[in-house]
């Protein structure tokens, strides 16, 4: 047996017990000729404490950190005043009669027994090292345990986890895929799933009324801070309901798991706040709003719409618009300070930035000269700006200014500290439009997928205006980030073929892609709808991590690579053969 108890159980109830313990040396060091070690194992530290002239225990001298040690002994109160207040173990230590290195160990790349800081790289390519690290054992474990109350939460509500294949088709969530070429089918493909997407909507055809699966979607995208290659969500499905019973159980889960399993976190509002995505555009700027603080956006327009400043009046005559946030307290910005917002709203696509500042002077900023006291009255009536507030005006068309604001919005969060990290803000924005336009391409695209319900009273507009189309389209949002997408799902062959067509598809691309969807759907098909959370965006912002490769235990780096492992690497001559292909590589420059 290599051990009898772990580490960080032993407690004052165990003096006097002999004890054999194995793990790793956290630290060590030597005091007046006897060796004391912080000996580690995953559930915590203990202090075992040695004499090497023992013969049975000599070993212990040699131990460095990370070392694999068993020691047997026999737990004793810590000599008073030694002991250990912040370590659940702090009061007693283990007197160890035998010692036994298991394995010793060169020393680290990077060291475990502190939290500094080290090259992502290192990390990275000593995962299994990193992961040693208090802070990442702790992501991991929170991770388990929020899958596992997921588990037990939907089970209890008669879901049923069912697996589905990584080998499968296209799926248009609209990302890049992944491609695996076939050996026993030469040159065609499968692809790796971008989401479960059209086997959950198909397994409800099967009659299973209730799915989830814990799933990994694969996407061939550009990587940032909250995008890994592979991601895991909850991917959940529901048959015979409509939208607000697709939100309940959504919130009902989350709502329980804060309350259960994270102690330090408190919900920003129960029942979730809910708005639409065109009000969440209006008020934030985005569809993912960080709820957590104030500083909304308001139109100005009518305000200023007789302004004398030509700048607002050519905006307002080209149909955009003039919006504006108030930033708290920021009224004694220096030239130096506005400009350097001035840059930052220019890198976001704007024209400019005009400022107007409510010192207890007087009001001042680049927009002073133009706003004429009535005005200023009635924009501080609107957006409750008060002596030294200072209001950033963007005049713009729609899209670009609401992206500056709600940049310069998040921007005054860090800067002004305005959103508390421990509270949870989740809310729901609803009534997503069912089509972009995509100019590059000149063609509609799903705003959401091509699976999503338009709203029935909009059928009429496919016809007239296919941008005014809304969907029963939901989004889950939590403090800034989008951490859930879903939507009631077509289940009627016509209406999904009018969407397929409206895309653009071809019959008989539809056919090949998608046909197994369309017969389907002529076999039976159940209304149903579902949601996808992200796994990884919520767990990180569950830890107060800054991206999500501090969550998962083997990410990808920024470039998409595992240093780890060294992947992707080229496949053997032999390899190729067999799948029938020869590479085309572009020139080494
Ligand atoms: N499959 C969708 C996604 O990955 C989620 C859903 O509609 O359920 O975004």
């Amino acid at each position: 047996m290599y051990r009898t108890h772990t580490c960080g159980e032993l407690r004052p109830a165990h003096i006097g017990q002999t004890v054999t313990l194995a793990g790793w040396v956290h630290r060590q060091r030597d005091h007046g000729g006897v060796t004391f070690i912080d000996l580690r194992d995953r559930t915590g530290l203990v202090q075992v404490v040695g004499d090497p002239n023992l013969p049975e225990v000599s070993a212990i001298q040699d131990a460095r950190n990370e070392w694999v040690l068993q020691v047997t002994g026999m737990v004793r109160p810590r000599p008073a005043g030694a002991e250990n207040p912040n370590l659940v173990t702090g009061a007693i230590e283990v007197a160890v009669q035998k010692c036994v290195v298991l394995n010793p160990a060169k020393p680290l790349p990077l060291a475990v027994n502190t939290d500094e800081t080290v090259d992502e790289n290192i990390r990275l390519k000593y995962r299994y090292l990193d992961l040693r690290r208090e802070r990442m054992y702790n992501n991991i474990v929170l991770r388990h345990n929020v899958v596992k109350f997921i588990r037990d939460y939907l089970s209890e509500r008669g879901f049923l986890e069912i697996e589905t294949p990584m080998l499968f088709k296209t799926t248009p969530e609209g990302a890049r895929d992944y491609l695996v070429p076939s050996r026993l089918q030469p040159g065609t493909f499968y692809a790796l799933p971008q989401s479960p997407q059209q086997l959950k909507q198909l397994l409800m055809v099967a009659g299973f009324d209730r799915y989830y699966q814990i799933a990994r979607c694969l996407r061939d995208e550009d990587l940032r801070g909250d995008r890994q290659p592979e991601f895991t969500q909850l991917d959940l499905e529901m048959s015979f309901v409509e939208r607000d019973d697709v939100l309940a159980v959504g919130e009902g889960l989350f709502t329980a798991m804060v309350q259960e399993i994270l102690p330090g976190k408190r919900l920003l509002a129960s029942p979730w706040p809910r708005m639409t995505y065109t009000e969440s555009m209006e008020r934030y700027g985005n569809d993912k709003p960080d709820l957590r603080f104030g500083m909304e956006l308001h139109n100005l327009s009518d305000i200023l719409a007789a302004s004398e400043f030509m700048v607002f009046q050519n905006v307002l005559k080209n149909g955009g618009v003039i919006k504006c946030i108030v930033a708290p307290g920021c009224a004694d910005y220096t030239r130096k300070e506005v400009d350097e917002l001035t840059t930052f709203s220019k890198e976001q696509g704007a024209k400019g930035l005009a400022t107007l500042a409510l010192t207890a002077e007087g009001v001042k900023g680049t927009a002073q000269k133009f706003i004429k006291p009535a005005e200023v009255e009635a924009i501080q009536t609107r957006t409750g700006a008060q002596t030294s507030d200072l209001v950033l005006f963007i005049a713009d068309s729609k899209p670009v200014a609401n992206k500056t604001l709600s940049a310069l919005r998040l921007l005054f969060r860090d800067r002004l500290n305005l959103a508390d990290p421990n509270v949870l803000a989740f809310a729901w924005v609803l009534d997503f439009p069912m089509f972009e336009y995509n100019e590059e391409d000149k063609k509609w695209d799903a705003a959401h997928h091509p699976f999503t319900m338009p709203k029935m009273e909009d059928l009429p507009k496919f016809e007239t205006d296919p941008s005014q189309i809304l969907s029963d389209a939901y989004d889950m949002v939590l403090n800034g980030y989008e951490t859930a997408s879903g939507s009631i799902r077509i289940h009627r062959s016509d209406i999904q073929q009018k969407v397929f067509q409206l895309l653009g598809l071809k019959d008989e691309e539809i056919q090949s892609k998608f046909g197994h969807m369309i017969e389907a759907f002529q076999f039976g098909a159940p209304p149903h709808g579902g949601m996808a959370p992200g796994i990884d965006r919520l767990i990180m912002l569950f830890a107060g991590e800054p991206n999500i490769r501090e969550v998962i235990a083997f990410p990808k780096n920024q470039a998409g690579r595992d240093v780890m492992a060294d992947a992707p690497s080229p496949a053997s001559e032999k390899q190729l053969r067999e799948l029938h292909i020869k590479l085309d590589l572009p020139e080494e420059k």
